[in-house]
């Protein structure tokens, strides 16, 4: 279970007739995916970021399965993220840029290429291995970083609009490859305003509203 209670936070440049502090509580099990949902700027990607460690809370708690994620660094939490900037290696290959997730050393064994392979295919990249990420549309590289994301097993996993963009064919392989990694366990929140992502992966719904989340029916 992810518990997480009264999680904190305010930004101090903020402005306090726009940004209200943050009070974040809600349980996810294994397995769950629960949807955020909210206008922009209501702040569901600083609610990611305090889950994923980016942003420093400044009281409450958030555990997985017991064990305190607050102490630990982001590297050390267990998260996988994808963010609404799509970070890639500019100088590594895709098939390097998916690997990195699955190898560090980029000592890739049999199977591991052929995932690669079959996910490329999954999303529509299919025979794009060798490519670098500035030899792809923007649409292209979105798909090669939520396919990094998705490819390798994470115990939590955080979607921040990721499929913004992306054609019906290529949505349905990756709920297909994001409810693959729910059936191994990956608890997931998907922050997204779209309704058929919503409701093709979303068990439990809730809405960002004046710095609280609120769960919708
Ligand atoms: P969302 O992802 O829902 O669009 P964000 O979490 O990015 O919203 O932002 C929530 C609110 O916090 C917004 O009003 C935004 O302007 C403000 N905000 C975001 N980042 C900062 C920052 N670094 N400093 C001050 N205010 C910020
Ligand atoms: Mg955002």
């Amino acid at each position: 279970m992810l518990d997480c209670r009264d999680l904190t936070f305010h930004y101090e440049r903020a402005d306090p007739g726009e940004t209200p502090a943050f009070a974040f509580s809600f349980r996810l099990a294994p397995g769950e995916c629960l949807s955020v949902e909210g206008p922009s700027g209501c702040g569901k990607s600083t609610l990611l970021g305090l889950l994923a460690g980016f942003l420093e809370p400044e009281g409450g708690t958030l555990t997985w399965r017991g064990q305190d994620l607050l102490a630990r660094p982001p590297w050390e939490r267990g998260i996988t993220t994808v963010f609404q900037e799509h970070n890639l290696f500019d100088h590594l290959p895709v098939w390097a840029n998916l690997g990195l997730g699955l190898a560090p050393d980029l000592r890739l064994t049999a199977d591991q290429r052929r995932r690669i392979t079959e996910g490329l295919a999954e999303v529509g990249l299919a025979g794009l291995e060798a490519r670098l990420p500035g030899e792809l549309s923007g649409g292209q590289r979105q798909r090669v970083a939520l396919l990094r994301a998705l490819l390798r097993a994470s115990p939590l996993l955080l979607l921040d609009e990721p499929f913004t963009g992306l054609d019906e064919a290529t949505r349905e392989g990756l709920w297909a490859l994001v409810r693959r990694q729910q059936q191994a366990g990956a608890a997931v929140i998907l922050v997204s305003h779209d309704r058929d992502d919503i409701d093709a992966l979303a068990d439990r719904r809730c809405r960002l509203e004046a710095g609280r989340l609120k769960p919708l029916p």
